[in-house]
């Protein structure tokens, strides 16, 4: 074959020859021009790669070509340190970098690749690419979709390692979270106050939606409880760049009040300046109430709500103390209910708390303010009485609470009825001290268990004897009043010089059906402690005065009458109004009635006595101070008061003659009695030389046994009668 070409070629012509090894010189050129081009197109490339490869390792991030076709990725030598495989290990085909995303982020991925894929657009997504030990390193993938002359898609993307950031949003984002979610109060404002950020505990707490509290300043939350100075305090030590802490009482959109424990702190920038406050809040009214209720179950029963055993004995411990100053006494009751435990068992616990509360709500009743009532256990009540004067009090009082404690109680819409046993301790007869009292009470009330329930023992068994006729006694007070038992006697009053009579005295007696004549002194503090002086002193004012004005319209040379008032009645509604009637019934001139209160009566009730003595006084009625000399009372307080005549106490006359120190008290009396322009009387003169004493001392009255006894209304009518002025003798006593 080549043979047969050259012979060809031989019979061509020279010319012919030389232009095709022209022709072919010019392709050789331009093949050597074209193939030199290559090599500096392909130098060029390789230069461009080089700087390409050398940019992507400076910048420090993952770079890679993907050949979508051909599914190869050639990934940058960054792989190995970032991620830290080789070129073989992390592998060329897209299943191998699929195999590598995070499981959570594959499809998030795949659609940000198939949607730039779709639109020829740069892609950018974010997810976790596996390092080789194991651990997800988070990347920002961004890059770019070409497609070839032939129609292949190539990506070039720079895998970014942003785990830093995202481990700080994360951050942040639990930090938001948990700051937006907080139940303490977040608040931010700006320099001028202006609130730009509350979290959701400012809205639930405050009531206002976060609307209406942005832009605002906090002083929508103004209670009006804090003045200036507090304010001023708290925003100096706050722009002083101090954290400023404290309790706040703030007010709800509502208007309801709430107490905030704030920690107000500046935001400052880099150069140090103010920019913002944070106020971090905390609303401690559920911490106030908490207190309350640990407060409350330290010291009160649950059930109830008295006061416990702890609290009881810290009250009474008080009282002690008062009573101690004010020369009196207390009383504590340990009051148990009968065969509690069997009504429990039977009945149930609700129902047995039903009973038990609604027993503290009568014992409640039955005390007066400042005494207390206290459960001590299951079915033990306590009480401690104050102020106790005369032991008729507790016994009355004790009177009054079995009565109280007799009426059925209610539970399940059932009636039952309970019955008590009662221990009474008398401070300081008993004990000197809170917890022997406590006991005492105690041991008095398990003696009144033992004799059967339903009875009370007070610990000194003298006490029993007296309640017992005090309380027999208050049955038969009641039947005299019903039977009209009460009479009156009248015992004169003389002028100390001229021994004329100048007044008289109406005195009850009790005349008994079984026990004849009785004295007031044993029947008027039982008439005092269950109320009903206020009738019979009603009934002794009416007969009183209406004897006298009998006397007058029999024509006798009438003089005043004195009726003794008890402070009890002061506290009645209508004293005066009552007397008045009586007065305009009778027709008798107010003059000749004088009205007796006893000086520590008055001492009692200091502001009732001034009011109706002087409501007394204005209408025309004289007033006596009773038994002077024995209350204490100062100058200075008679003289505020509207009286009329001092009753010089008779056991200051009782000893004149005798002890000099008596004649000295009652001169310096109607000394100051005459400075003070009252008039002087002396009562239980009994004899002559007292009388004799007196009238040295310049005494303007006398009573007592030495001129007349009491006496029933018809042997004081033989007096007047009589119109003796001087009786030679005492006139027959009749008690
Ligand atoms: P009082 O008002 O100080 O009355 C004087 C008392 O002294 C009377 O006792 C009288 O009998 C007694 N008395 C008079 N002269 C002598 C005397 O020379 N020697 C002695 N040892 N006693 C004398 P009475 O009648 O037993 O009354 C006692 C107290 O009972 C009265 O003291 C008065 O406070 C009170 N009282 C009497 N009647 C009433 C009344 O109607 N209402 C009220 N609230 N109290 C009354
Ligand atoms: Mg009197
Ligand atoms: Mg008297």
């Amino acid at each position: 074959m080549p043979n047969r070409t050259v012979m060809k070629d031989e019979s061509r012509t020279k010319k012919q020859l030389v232009c095709e090894l022209t022709e072919l010189r010019d392709k050789l050129s331009e093949h050597e021009a074209l193939l030199s081009e290559r090599r500096r197109l392909e130098r060029e490339c390789e230069t461009a790669l080089l700087k390409y490869r050398c940019l992507a390792n400076a910048v420090g991030e993952i770079t890679f070509e993907h050949d979508v076709a051909g599914n190869h990725i050639i990934w940058s030598g960054m792989v190995r340190e970032i991620l830290g495989y080789s070129e073989d290990e992390i592998g060329h085909d897209v299943n191998s970098w699929e195999g590598k995303v995070h499981p959570d982020d594959i499809q998030s991925a795949n659609a940000e690749y198939e949607r730039a894929a779709k639109e020829n657009q740069l892609y950018d997504m974010e997810y976790r690419f596996r390092h080789k030990d194991g651990h997800y390193i988070w990347f920002n993938d961004r890059g770019s979709m070409q497609v070839d002359s032939e129609g292949n898609m190539h990506v070039t993307g720079v895998m970014k390692n942003i785990t830093d950031r995202k481990s700080a949003e994360e951050a942040m984002n639990t930090l938001s979270t948990a700051v937006q979610q907080s139940s303490d109060w977040i608040l931010i404002a700006d320099k001028s106050g202006k609130i730009e950020y509350v979290n959701d505990a400012v809205e639930n707490v405050t009531g206002y939606t976060r609307e209406e509290i942005l832009g605002n300043t906090p002083r929508i939350l103004k209670s009006g409880r804090h003045d200036r100075d507090f304010y001023k305090k708290m925003w100096d030590t706050i722009l002083s760049g101090q954290t400023y802490t404290g309790i706040l009482t703030n007010r709800r959109k509502n208007g309801e009040l709430f107490e905030v424990y704030h920690t107000i702190s500046p935001i400052k920038d880099k150069r140090g300046a103010i920019t913002h406050f944070v106020a971090a809040s905390r609303d401690i009214t559920p911490i106030r109430r908490l207190e309350e209720r640990i407060n409350f179950l330290a010291f009160y029963d649950d059930l109830t709500g008295l006061p416990n055993r702890a609290l009881f004995t810290d009250r009474l411990k008080q009282a002690i103390v008062r009573s101690e100053q004010a020369e009196k006494s207390s009383g504590v009751f340990f009051i148990d209910i009968d065969r509690f435990h069997m009504i429990n068992d039977t009945r149930g616990a609700s129902f047995g708390d039903a009973l038990l509360k609604q027993v503290a709500r009568r014992l409640s009743a039955a005390v007066r303010e400042g005494d207390t009532v206290a459960r001590l256990g299951s079915d033990e009540y306590a009480m401690a009485l104050n102020n106790i004067s005369k032991y008729e009090d507790i016994i009355y009082f004790l009177e009054e609470l079995r009565e109280r404690l007799s009426q059925p109680v209610r539970a399940d819409g059932e009636e039952s009825l309970l019955t008590f046993s009662i221990g009474i301790s008398v401070y300081p007869d008993d004990a000197g001290d809170v917890t022997t009292l406590i006991q005492n009470a105690d041991l008095a009330c398990q003696e009144a268990k033992q004799r059967g329930g339903n009875t009370y023992r007070f610990f000194t068994s003298g006490m029993n004897t007296a309640a017992s006729e005090f309380i027999s006694m208050e049955k038969r007070l009641k039947d005299a009043i019903k039977n009209r038992e009460f009479i009156l006697h009248y015992q004169p009053y003389w002028d100390c010089m001229t021994k004329k009579m100048t007044g008289m005295e109406a005195l009850i007696r009790w005349n008994s059906r079984d026990q004849g004549l009785i004295s007031p002194g044993k029947f008027i503090p039982v008439l005092e402690e269950t109320g009903m002086i206020v009738e019979v002193g009603e009934w002794v004012f009416r007969s009183a005065i209406r004897q006298v004005k009998e006397w007058q319209d029999k024509g006798y040379p009438v003089v005043p009458v004195s009726v003794n008032l008890s402070i009890v009645q002061f506290r009645q509604k209508n004293l005066v109004g009552m007397i008045n009637n009586i007065l305009e019934e009778t027709g008798l001139a107010p003059r000749l009635l004088t009205a007796e209160i006893t000086e520590s009566g008055l001492m009692e009730d200091t502001e009732f006595a001034r009011t109706a003595l002087k409501e007394l006084r204005d209408r025309g009625i004289s007033i006596s101070i009773d038994d002077f000399g024995t209350g204490y009372s100062s100058l200075s307080y008679i003289k505020k008061l509207p009286v009329d005549n001092l009753k010089i106490d008779m056991s200051f006359i009782h000893e004149l003659g005798k002890d000099p120190y008596a004649k000295a008290i009652v001169s310096a009396i109607i000394t100051m009695a005459a400075a003070l322009n009252l008039h002087t009387i002396a009562e239980g003169v009994e004899t002559e030389e007292q009388w004799e004493v007196l009238k040295q001392l310049n005494c303007q009255t006398t009573q007592g046994y030495y001129f007349a006894r009491p006496l029933p209304a018809e042997d004081f009518e033989k007096l007047l009668a009589r119109q003796v002025n001087v009786p030679d003798a005492a006139l027959g006593a009749t008690d």
